[in-house]
Protein backbone atom coordinates (compact mmCIF):
# COMPACT_ATOMS: atom_id res chain seq x y z
CA UNK A 1 0.00 0.00 0.00
CA UNK A 2 1.46 3.34 -0.86
CA UNK A 3 0.03 6.88 0.30
CA UNK A 4 -0.29 9.14 -2.81
CA UNK A 5 -0.30 12.60 -3.35
CA UNK A 6 -0.12 15.48 -6.29
CA UNK A 7 0.23 19.20 -6.84
CA UNK A 8 -0.20 21.38 -9.68
CA UNK A 9 0.88 25.39 -8.20
CA UNK A 10 2.47 27.59 -9.43
CA UNK A 11 3.23 29.19 -6.08
CA UNK A 12 5.41 26.42 -4.08
CA UNK A 13 4.48 23.29 -5.87
CA UNK A 14 7.32 21.29 -4.08
CA UNK A 15 6.73 22.46 -0.57
CA UNK A 16 2.89 21.83 -0.78
CA UNK A 17 3.67 18.30 -1.96
CA UNK A 18 5.71 17.44 0.88
CA UNK A 19 2.89 18.73 3.64
CA UNK A 20 0.61 16.74 1.66
CA UNK A 21 2.99 13.77 1.87
CA UNK A 22 3.03 14.44 5.60
CA UNK A 23 -0.96 14.02 5.93
CA UNK A 24 -0.14 10.43 3.68
CA UNK A 25 2.08 9.02 5.84
CA UNK A 26 0.26 6.66 7.84
CA UNK A 27 -0.29 4.50 4.50
CA UNK A 28 3.69 3.75 4.02
CA UNK A 29 6.21 3.87 5.97
CA UNK A 30 8.96 2.24 4.16
CA UNK A 31 10.05 4.66 1.58
CA UNK A 32 8.85 8.38 0.26
CA UNK A 33 9.69 10.59 -2.77
CA UNK A 34 8.35 13.47 -4.53
CA UNK A 35 8.95 14.14 -8.37
CA UNK A 36 8.75 17.86 -9.98
CA UNK A 37 8.09 18.91 -12.97
CA UNK A 38 8.08 22.32 -14.82
CA UNK A 39 8.72 23.82 -18.43
CA UNK A 40 12.42 22.84 -18.25
CA UNK A 41 13.01 18.87 -16.67
CA UNK A 42 11.22 15.88 -14.40
CA UNK A 43 13.49 15.17 -11.54
CA UNK A 44 12.85 13.18 -8.66
CA UNK A 45 14.06 12.92 -4.95
CA UNK A 46 13.29 9.87 -3.17
CA UNK A 47 14.86 7.57 -0.58
CA UNK A 48 13.83 5.23 2.19
CA UNK A 49 12.15 5.85 5.17
CA UNK A 50 9.47 8.00 7.09
CA UNK A 51 9.12 11.45 4.84
CA UNK A 52 10.95 13.13 7.98
CA UNK A 53 14.00 11.25 6.75
CA UNK A 54 14.12 11.57 3.49
CA UNK A 55 13.22 15.17 3.04
CA UNK A 56 16.01 16.29 5.08
CA UNK A 57 18.35 19.92 4.58
CA UNK A 58 19.37 18.93 1.91
CA UNK A 59 16.58 18.46 -0.33
CA UNK A 60 16.33 22.34 0.17
CA UNK A 61 18.50 22.46 -2.69
CA UNK A 62 16.29 20.21 -4.80
CA UNK A 63 13.74 23.09 -5.01
CA UNK A 64 12.88 25.13 -7.85
CA UNK A 65 10.67 27.71 -7.78
CA UNK A 66 9.34 27.33 -11.38
CA UNK A 67 8.51 23.71 -10.96
CA UNK A 68 4.66 23.37 -10.91
CA UNK A 69 3.69 19.83 -11.05
CA UNK A 70 4.61 17.79 -7.60
CA UNK A 71 3.51 14.25 -7.20
CA UNK A 72 4.93 11.86 -4.45
CA UNK A 73 4.27 8.65 -2.51
CA UNK A 74 5.10 7.12 0.92
CA UNK A 75 5.70 3.84 0.39
CA UNK A 76 4.61 0.93 2.63
CA UNK A 77 6.39 -1.69 0.11
CA UNK A 78 9.74 -3.05 0.69
CA UNK A 79 11.97 -0.99 -0.33
CA UNK A 80 15.04 -3.32 0.13
CA UNK A 81 13.59 -4.53 -2.91
CA UNK A 82 14.99 -1.58 -4.65
CA UNK A 83 10.95 -0.57 -5.24
CA UNK A 84 10.91 2.90 -4.25
CA UNK A 85 7.84 5.29 -6.16
CA UNK A 86 7.39 7.38 -7.70
CA UNK A 87 8.78 5.81 -10.47
CA UNK A 88 10.28 7.74 -13.65
CA UNK A 89 9.95 6.14 -17.23
CA UNK A 90 11.01 8.39 -20.77
CA UNK A 91 9.72 8.02 -24.14
CA UNK A 92 11.31 10.45 -27.25
CA UNK A 93 8.99 12.85 -26.60
CA UNK A 94 7.67 12.70 -22.78
CA UNK A 95 9.09 12.26 -19.60
CA UNK A 96 7.04 10.54 -16.46
CA UNK A 97 6.91 9.93 -13.24
CA UNK A 98 3.95 7.93 -11.45
CA UNK A 99 2.68 6.32 -8.03
CA UNK A 100 0.15 3.90 -7.84
CA UNK A 101 -2.04 2.38 -4.87
CA UNK A 102 -3.31 -0.65 -6.07
CA UNK A 103 -1.92 -4.06 -7.59
CA UNK A 104 -1.69 -4.76 -11.32
CA UNK A 105 -2.31 -8.55 -11.80
CA UNK A 106 0.05 -10.62 -13.72
CA UNK A 107 2.92 -8.07 -13.57
CA UNK A 108 5.68 -10.39 -12.82
CA UNK A 109 8.52 -8.62 -11.56
CA UNK A 110 7.69 -5.17 -12.98
CA UNK A 111 6.39 -2.99 -10.72
CA UNK A 112 2.36 -1.50 -10.51
CA UNK A 113 4.01 1.77 -11.93
CA UNK A 114 6.06 0.14 -14.76
CA UNK A 115 3.47 -1.86 -15.85
CA UNK A 116 1.15 1.26 -16.28
CA UNK A 117 3.46 4.25 -17.15
CA UNK A 118 5.36 1.85 -20.29
CA UNK A 119 1.70 1.13 -21.68
CA UNK A 120 0.75 4.35 -21.38
CA UNK A 121 4.14 5.98 -23.32
CA UNK A 122 3.76 2.90 -25.69
CA UNK A 123 0.12 4.40 -26.41
CA UNK A 124 0.91 8.15 -26.12
CA UNK A 125 3.66 7.32 -29.29
CA UNK A 126 0.49 5.70 -31.19
CA UNK A 127 -2.11 8.30 -30.11
CA UNK A 128 -3.06 11.45 -31.00
CA UNK A 129 -2.87 13.20 -27.80
CA UNK A 130 -2.23 11.77 -23.99
CA UNK A 131 -6.30 12.43 -23.17
CA UNK A 132 -6.85 9.26 -25.78
CA UNK A 133 -3.32 7.54 -24.87
CA UNK A 134 -4.49 7.45 -20.99
CA UNK A 135 -7.92 6.37 -22.04
CA UNK A 136 -6.05 3.74 -24.14
CA UNK A 137 -4.47 2.38 -21.31
CA UNK A 138 -7.05 2.70 -18.63
CA UNK A 139 -9.23 0.48 -21.52
CA UNK A 140 -6.50 -2.09 -21.88
CA UNK A 141 -5.71 -1.96 -17.87
CA UNK A 142 -8.94 -3.34 -17.02
CA UNK A 143 -7.62 -6.31 -14.68
CA UNK A 144 -6.19 -4.06 -12.23
CA UNK A 145 -7.00 -1.75 -9.85
CA UNK A 146 -4.73 1.83 -9.26
CA UNK A 147 -5.24 5.49 -7.47
CA UNK A 148 -2.95 7.34 -9.93
CA UNK A 149 -0.80 10.44 -9.20
CA UNK A 150 1.28 11.20 -12.58
CA UNK A 151 3.26 14.02 -13.65
CA UNK A 152 3.98 14.31 -17.11
CA UNK A 153 6.76 16.48 -18.79
CA UNK A 154 6.15 16.71 -22.30
CA UNK A 155 9.50 17.92 -23.63
CA UNK A 156 8.70 19.23 -26.98
CA UNK A 157 6.29 21.48 -25.61
CA UNK A 158 8.74 22.43 -22.92
CA UNK A 159 5.53 21.97 -20.65
CA UNK A 160 4.04 19.88 -17.69
CA UNK A 161 0.56 18.51 -16.42
CA UNK A 162 -0.83 16.75 -13.61
CA UNK A 163 -2.89 13.69 -14.23
CA UNK A 164 -4.90 11.58 -11.61
CA UNK A 165 -6.91 8.63 -12.15
CA UNK A 166 -8.48 5.76 -10.21
CA UNK A 167 -9.62 2.19 -11.73
CA UNK A 168 -13.37 1.41 -12.09
CA UNK A 169 -14.02 -0.25 -8.98
CA UNK A 170 -12.48 2.43 -7.32
CA UNK A 171 -10.90 -0.01 -4.95
CA UNK A 172 -8.65 2.13 -3.23
CA UNK A 173 -9.18 5.58 -2.17
CA UNK A 174 -8.52 9.12 -4.20
CA UNK A 175 -9.20 12.58 -3.33
CA UNK A 176 -8.98 15.42 -5.03
CA UNK A 177 -9.43 19.46 -4.38
CA UNK A 178 -9.50 22.38 -6.55
CA UNK A 179 -9.21 26.64 -6.19
CA UNK A 180 -8.90 28.99 -9.13
CA UNK A 181 -5.48 27.78 -9.93
CA UNK A 182 -4.43 24.70 -8.08
CA UNK A 183 -5.34 21.39 -8.22
CA UNK A 184 -4.66 18.66 -5.39
CA UNK A 185 -4.86 14.95 -4.97
CA UNK A 186 -4.23 12.45 -2.31
CA UNK A 187 -5.16 9.08 -1.20
CA UNK A 188 -7.10 10.40 1.86
CA UNK A 189 -9.09 13.51 2.61
CA UNK A 190 -7.18 14.33 5.93
CA UNK A 191 -3.96 15.23 3.48
CA UNK A 192 -6.34 18.37 2.77
CA UNK A 193 -7.32 19.27 6.10
CA UNK A 194 -3.32 19.27 6.41
CA UNK A 195 -2.86 21.54 3.70
CA UNK A 196 -5.77 24.08 5.10
CA UNK A 197 -3.87 24.19 8.37
CA UNK A 198 -1.07 24.89 6.62
CA UNK A 199 -2.94 28.12 4.76
CA UNK A 200 -3.85 26.41 1.83
CA UNK A 201 -7.54 27.05 0.49
CA UNK A 202 -8.80 24.72 -1.48
CA UNK A 203 -12.85 25.47 -2.67
CA UNK A 204 -14.05 22.39 -4.15
CA UNK A 205 -13.60 18.87 -3.07
CA UNK A 206 -14.51 15.23 -4.10
CA UNK A 207 -13.67 11.70 -4.40
CA UNK A 208 -12.58 10.80 -7.89
CA UNK A 209 -15.04 9.02 -9.46
CA UNK A 210 -13.93 5.20 -10.22
CA UNK A 211 -13.28 4.94 -13.88
CA UNK A 212 -12.33 8.77 -14.82
CA UNK A 213 -9.34 10.53 -15.32
CA UNK A 214 -8.52 14.01 -14.31
CA UNK A 215 -6.13 16.25 -16.06
CA UNK A 216 -4.85 19.58 -14.41
CA UNK A 217 -2.57 22.24 -16.77
CA UNK A 218 -3.96 25.57 -15.04
CA UNK A 219 -7.08 24.22 -16.04
CA UNK A 220 -9.23 21.35 -15.29
CA UNK A 221 -10.64 18.04 -17.48
CA UNK A 222 -12.50 15.62 -16.08
CA UNK A 223 -13.38 12.76 -18.18
CA UNK A 224 -15.01 9.29 -17.69
CA UNK A 225 -13.29 6.45 -19.32
CA UNK A 226 -14.66 3.50 -17.96
CA UNK A 227 -18.56 2.56 -16.29
CA UNK A 228 -17.98 2.69 -12.78
CA UNK A 229 -18.35 -0.69 -10.59
CA UNK A 230 -17.67 0.38 -7.41
CA UNK A 231 -16.32 -2.14 -4.79
CA UNK A 232 -14.54 -0.09 -2.10
CA UNK A 233 -12.03 -1.72 -0.04
CA UNK A 234 -13.77 -1.98 3.47
CA UNK A 235 -10.67 -2.14 5.46
CA UNK A 236 -9.80 1.36 4.17
CA UNK A 237 -12.79 2.40 7.47
CA UNK A 238 -11.66 -0.43 9.24
CA UNK A 239 -7.97 -0.05 9.59
CA UNK A 240 -6.17 1.79 6.81
CA UNK A 241 -7.78 5.24 6.72
CA UNK A 242 -7.19 7.88 9.13
CA UNK A 243 -9.85 8.75 11.75
CA UNK A 244 -10.21 12.26 10.61
CA UNK A 245 -10.52 11.41 7.05
CA UNK A 246 -13.65 11.01 4.92
CA UNK A 247 -14.18 7.94 2.19
CA UNK A 248 -16.86 8.49 -0.18
CA UNK A 249 -18.96 10.68 2.47
CA UNK A 250 -18.31 8.16 5.47
CA UNK A 251 -15.92 9.87 8.05
CA UNK A 252 -13.75 6.97 9.42
CA UNK A 253 -14.38 7.67 13.05
CA UNK A 254 -17.75 7.09 12.58
CA UNK A 255 -17.91 4.28 10.76
CA UNK A 256 -15.16 2.84 14.07
CA UNK A 257 -17.87 4.29 16.44
CA UNK A 258 -20.73 2.40 14.62
CA UNK A 259 -18.77 -0.77 14.68
CA UNK A 260 -18.15 -0.48 18.31
CA UNK A 261 -22.04 0.42 19.00
CA UNK A 262 -22.85 -2.93 17.07
CA UNK A 263 -20.36 -5.27 19.19
CA UNK A 264 -21.87 -3.84 22.03
CA UNK A 265 -25.62 -4.62 21.00
CA UNK A 266 -24.69 -7.92 19.13
CA UNK A 267 -23.21 -9.04 22.02
CA UNK A 268 -25.37 -7.74 24.74
CA UNK A 269 -22.22 -6.18 26.80
CA UNK A 270 -23.43 -5.07 30.25
CA UNK A 271 -21.96 -2.34 32.32
CA UNK A 272 -20.77 -4.24 35.36
CA UNK A 273 -19.05 -3.18 38.16
CA UNK A 274 -15.37 -4.08 38.21
CA UNK A 275 -15.23 -3.31 33.87
CA UNK A 276 -12.56 -1.54 32.17
CA UNK A 277 -13.33 -0.30 28.26
CA UNK A 278 -9.81 0.37 26.80
CA UNK A 279 -8.17 0.41 23.06
CA UNK A 280 -5.75 -1.07 21.35
CA UNK A 281 -4.31 2.26 19.51
CA UNK A 282 -4.07 3.88 17.45
CA UNK A 283 -7.02 1.86 15.00
CA UNK A 284 -9.02 0.61 18.21
CA UNK A 285 -9.20 4.02 19.47
CA UNK A 286 -12.82 4.81 17.76
CA UNK A 287 -14.83 1.82 18.56
CA UNK A 288 -13.69 1.51 22.13
CA UNK A 289 -15.44 4.96 22.09
CA UNK A 290 -18.40 3.16 20.36
CA UNK A 291 -18.66 0.12 22.48
CA UNK A 292 -18.17 2.67 25.78
CA UNK A 293 -20.95 4.74 24.85
CA UNK A 294 -22.99 1.48 23.67
CA UNK A 295 -22.45 0.09 27.48
CA UNK A 296 -23.02 3.30 28.87
CA UNK A 297 -19.83 4.03 30.50
CA UNK A 298 -16.47 6.23 29.75
CA UNK A 299 -13.46 4.71 27.60
CA UNK A 300 -10.53 4.85 29.50
CA UNK A 301 -6.93 4.11 28.20
CA UNK A 302 -4.70 1.13 29.70
CA UNK A 303 -2.58 -0.29 26.61
CA UNK A 304 0.37 2.60 25.54
CA UNK A 305 1.90 2.22 21.99
CA UNK A 306 5.42 2.70 21.87
CA UNK A 307 5.55 5.07 18.72
CA UNK A 308 8.88 4.65 18.22
CA UNK A 309 8.70 1.10 17.01
CA UNK A 310 6.72 1.79 13.82
CA UNK A 311 4.73 -1.33 12.33
CA UNK A 312 4.88 -5.00 13.70
CA UNK A 313 2.56 -6.43 11.20
CA UNK A 314 4.46 -6.08 8.46
CA UNK A 315 7.47 -8.32 10.01
CA UNK A 316 7.23 -11.71 8.85
CA UNK A 317 8.67 -14.49 11.45
CA UNK A 318 5.81 -14.59 13.74
CA UNK A 319 8.14 -15.19 16.79
CA UNK A 320 9.71 -11.90 16.07
CA UNK A 321 6.42 -10.32 15.54
CA UNK A 322 5.72 -11.47 18.91
CA UNK A 323 8.82 -9.94 20.52
CA UNK A 324 7.99 -6.82 19.05
CA UNK A 325 4.46 -6.36 19.70
CA UNK A 326 5.42 -7.22 23.34
CA UNK A 327 7.97 -4.36 22.96
CA UNK A 328 5.99 -1.75 21.91
CA UNK A 329 3.13 -2.64 24.14
CA UNK A 330 3.04 -1.40 28.24
CA UNK A 331 -0.21 -1.30 30.34
CA UNK A 332 -0.78 1.27 32.64
CA UNK A 333 -1.47 -1.04 35.96
CA UNK A 334 -3.77 0.96 37.85
CA UNK A 335 -5.88 1.07 35.12
CA UNK A 336 -6.43 -2.56 34.62
CA UNK A 337 -5.80 -3.86 38.18
CA UNK A 338 -8.05 -6.61 39.56
CA UNK A 339 -10.92 -5.46 36.27
CA UNK A 340 -12.26 -7.53 33.71
CA UNK A 341 -11.02 -5.95 30.50
CA UNK A 342 -13.12 -5.05 27.57
CA UNK A 343 -10.45 -4.16 25.04
CA UNK A 344 -11.27 -3.11 21.23
CA UNK A 345 -9.03 -3.54 17.86
CA UNK A 346 -9.63 -3.23 14.86
CA UNK A 347 -9.05 -6.86 13.17
CA UNK A 348 -7.20 -10.16 14.28
CA UNK A 349 -5.33 -11.36 11.24
CA UNK A 350 -2.83 -14.06 12.74
CA UNK A 351 -4.03 -13.37 16.47
CA UNK A 352 0.21 -12.79 17.43
CA UNK A 353 -0.51 -8.97 18.53
CA UNK A 354 -3.65 -9.37 20.39
CA UNK A 355 -2.47 -12.64 22.61
CA UNK A 356 0.78 -10.60 23.25
CA UNK A 357 -2.08 -7.66 24.48
CA UNK A 358 -3.74 -10.01 26.12
CA UNK A 359 -1.01 -11.80 28.13
CA UNK A 360 0.85 -8.29 28.65
CA UNK A 361 -2.69 -6.73 30.56
CA UNK A 362 -2.71 -10.29 32.63
CA UNK A 363 0.81 -9.49 33.39
CA UNK A 364 -0.12 -5.90 34.54
CA UNK A 365 -2.82 -7.54 37.33
CA UNK A 366 -6.31 -7.75 35.01
CA UNK A 367 -8.32 -10.30 36.03
CA UNK A 368 -9.46 -11.13 32.37
CA UNK A 369 -9.29 -10.07 29.31
CA UNK A 370 -12.11 -10.44 26.49
CA UNK A 371 -11.21 -8.92 22.91
CA UNK A 372 -13.62 -7.21 20.79
CA UNK A 373 -12.94 -6.90 17.11
CA UNK A 374 -14.47 -4.29 15.00
CA UNK A 375 -14.22 -5.90 11.51
CA UNK A 376 -15.13 -9.60 11.00
CA UNK A 377 -13.03 -12.76 10.82
CA UNK A 378 -10.42 -13.10 7.77
CA UNK A 379 -10.94 -15.95 5.64
CA UNK A 380 -9.23 -14.71 2.86
CA UNK A 381 -5.55 -12.45 2.65
CA UNK A 382 -6.25 -9.76 0.34
CA UNK A 383 -6.73 -11.34 -3.65
CA UNK A 384 -3.76 -9.42 -4.48
CA UNK A 385 -1.46 -10.94 -1.69
CA UNK A 386 -2.12 -14.32 -0.75
CA UNK A 387 1.23 -14.80 0.77
CA UNK A 388 -0.32 -15.53 4.07
CA UNK A 389 -1.68 -18.68 5.28
CA UNK A 390 -1.49 -17.95 9.02
CA UNK A 391 -5.03 -16.02 9.54
CA UNK A 392 -6.35 -17.31 13.06
CA UNK A 393 -9.91 -17.47 11.02
CA UNK A 394 -9.39 -19.15 7.92
CA UNK A 395 -9.97 -22.65 9.87
CA UNK A 396 -13.47 -22.38 10.75
CA UNK A 397 -14.77 -20.68 7.65
CA UNK A 398 -18.71 -21.66 7.26
CA UNK A 399 -19.43 -21.89 10.95
CA UNK A 400 -21.34 -18.15 12.64
CA UNK A 401 -19.72 -15.23 14.00
CA UNK A 402 -20.02 -16.55 17.60
CA UNK A 403 -18.84 -19.83 17.19
CA UNK A 404 -15.82 -18.45 15.39
CA UNK A 405 -14.93 -15.95 17.83
CA UNK A 406 -15.09 -19.00 20.98
CA UNK A 407 -12.96 -20.61 18.79
CA UNK A 408 -9.94 -18.31 17.75
CA UNK A 409 -10.26 -17.51 21.57
CA UNK A 410 -9.63 -20.84 22.32
CA UNK A 411 -6.72 -20.68 20.90
CA UNK A 412 -5.30 -17.91 22.22
CA UNK A 413 -4.49 -18.82 25.95
CA UNK A 414 -4.61 -15.31 27.47
CA UNK A 415 -7.83 -14.21 26.18
CA UNK A 416 -11.39 -15.06 27.67
CA UNK A 417 -13.54 -14.50 25.03
CA UNK A 418 -13.56 -13.18 20.93
CA UNK A 419 -16.08 -11.04 19.76
CA UNK A 420 -16.03 -10.35 16.46
CA UNK A 421 -18.40 -7.89 14.05
CA UNK A 422 -20.76 -9.73 11.51
CA UNK A 423 -19.93 -9.11 7.83
CA UNK A 424 -23.48 -7.52 8.21
CA UNK A 425 -22.50 -5.55 10.34
CA UNK A 426 -19.59 -3.91 9.14
CA UNK A 427 -21.28 -3.26 5.85
CA UNK A 428 -23.89 -1.53 7.70
CA UNK A 429 -21.73 0.41 10.05
CA UNK A 430 -19.57 1.52 6.80
CA UNK A 431 -23.14 2.98 5.57
CA UNK A 432 -22.28 2.47 1.48
CA UNK A 433 -24.54 -0.09 -0.21
CA UNK A 434 -22.80 -3.97 0.08
CA UNK A 435 -22.46 -4.09 -3.82
CA UNK A 436 -20.33 -1.10 -3.53
CA UNK A 437 -17.99 -2.46 -1.26
CA UNK A 438 -15.07 -4.87 -1.67
CA UNK A 439 -15.32 -7.36 1.55
CA UNK A 440 -13.35 -10.49 -0.23
CA UNK A 441 -11.11 -10.88 2.94
CA UNK A 442 -14.61 -11.51 4.89
CA UNK A 443 -17.01 -13.18 2.20
CA UNK A 444 -14.67 -14.59 -0.60
CA UNK A 445 -16.24 -12.13 -3.39
CA UNK A 446 -13.77 -11.80 -5.52
CA UNK A 447 -15.09 -7.81 -6.80
CA UNK A 448 -12.99 -8.66 -10.48
CA UNK A 449 -15.14 -12.27 -10.68
CA UNK A 450 -18.29 -10.16 -10.09
CA UNK A 451 -19.70 -9.16 -13.22
P1 LIG B 1 -2.13 -9.99 14.05
O1 LIG B 1 -3.50 -10.51 14.33
O2 LIG B 1 -1.64 -10.45 12.72
O3 LIG B 1 -1.15 -10.28 15.10
O4 LIG B 1 -2.19 -8.41 13.95
C1 LIG B 1 -3.37 -7.69 14.03
C2 LIG B 1 -3.01 -6.25 14.27
O5 LIG B 1 -2.33 -5.73 13.12
C3 LIG B 1 -4.21 -5.37 14.49
O6 LIG B 1 -3.95 -4.68 15.71
C4 LIG B 1 -4.24 -4.40 13.34
O7 LIG B 1 -4.34 -3.08 13.83
C5 LIG B 1 -2.96 -4.57 12.62
N1 LIG B 1 -3.17 -4.76 11.17
C6 LIG B 1 -4.15 -5.44 10.56
N2 LIG B 1 -4.00 -5.41 9.23
C7 LIG B 1 -2.89 -4.70 8.97
C8 LIG B 1 -2.20 -4.34 7.78
O8 LIG B 1 -2.59 -4.65 6.66
N3 LIG B 1 -1.08 -3.61 7.95
C9 LIG B 1 -0.61 -3.27 9.17
N4 LIG B 1 0.51 -2.56 9.26
N5 LIG B 1 -1.23 -3.60 10.31
C10 LIG B 1 -2.36 -4.30 10.22
MG1 LIG C 1 -3.42 -2.40 15.67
Amino acid sequence: MIGAVGVYSREGATIKAFYNLYGVQHRGQESSGISVAGARSLRTWKGKGLVSNVFDKRFESFIDPDDYVAIGSASGENANSGYIPPIELESGRYKISLAIDGFVFDRGKKSNEEIFGSLFLENAGKCEDIDSAFSKTMKELQNAYYSLVMALYDKEAERSELIVARDRLGVKPLYVGLNENELFAASESASFDVLENMGEKITKKWDVIPGSMIKYDGGLEEKQILEPRRAHCAFEWIYFGRPDSVIEGQTVHSVRKRLGHALAKTYSLKKEENMVVIPVPDSGRSVCVGVAEGLGVTADEGVIKNAYLGRTYIIDDPEFRKIASDLKHNIIKEAVKGKKVIITDDSIVRGTVSESVAQTLLKAGAAKVEYLVSYAPIFYPCFPDPKDKHLAAAPYKGKNVFEIGDLVGSNLPSINKVMYNSPENVVKAIGLPENELCTFCITGKNPFECQ
